[in-house]
C-alpha cells in the first residue's frame, strides 16, 4: 500500500508506487526530480516520453538506439545542448535508463513533459 499520493493528480491509490527520476542537464546546470507514481500514471508517463529517448543497455543487453537522435519535444534534429536523463523503476528490481536531447528553445516544454515542474 502506497503511503504517499501519486505525483500525477495527488490522488491516493492501492498497490506499490513506481519511481521515475527525470533530469534535464544544460551545461553546468541540471534539474532533477523524484516522481512517485501509481502504476497507471507511471505507464502513461513512460509512454509519453520514451518513444523519443534512447534506452540504454543494462548489463548483458543491447542499447535500443534511436538513429538519428531527435528532440524530445519537437521530434526534429535537436538544436542545442540540453540532455535528458531518465531512470525508471517499473518494478522493484528492474531498472531502465533512458537518454535523449532537447532543443535549447524547448527546455521549458521538456520540463513540463518530464514533470520536472511540480
Ligand atoms: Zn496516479
Ligand atoms: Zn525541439
Amino acid at each position: 500500500m502506497a503511503l504517499m499520493p501519486c505525483d500525477t493528480g495527488q490522488h491516493r491509490y492501492a498497490g506499490p508506487s513506481r519511481a521515475a527520476y527525470p533530469a534535464l542537464v544544460h551545461g553546468a546546470d541540471s534539474e532533477r526530480r523524484h516522481l512517485r507514481l501509481c502504476q497507471a500514471h507511471f505507464l502513461a508517463y513512460l509512454d509519453s516520453v520514451s518513444p523519443r529517448l534512447e534506452q540504454l543497455a543494462q548489463e548483458g543487453q543491447q542499447s535500443l538506439t534511436i538513429d538519428p537522435v531527435v528532440c524530445l519535444v519537437c521530434g526534429r534534429s535537436p538544436q542545442g545542448t540540453v540532455q535528458v536523463f531518465l531512470t525508471a523503476y517499473p518494478y522493484r528490481d528492474v531498472r531502465e535508463d533512458y537518454w535523449g536531447q532537447v532543443c535549447d528553445e524547448h527546455y521549458g516544454d521538456a520540463r513540463t513533459l518530464l514533470k520536472l515542474a511540480p
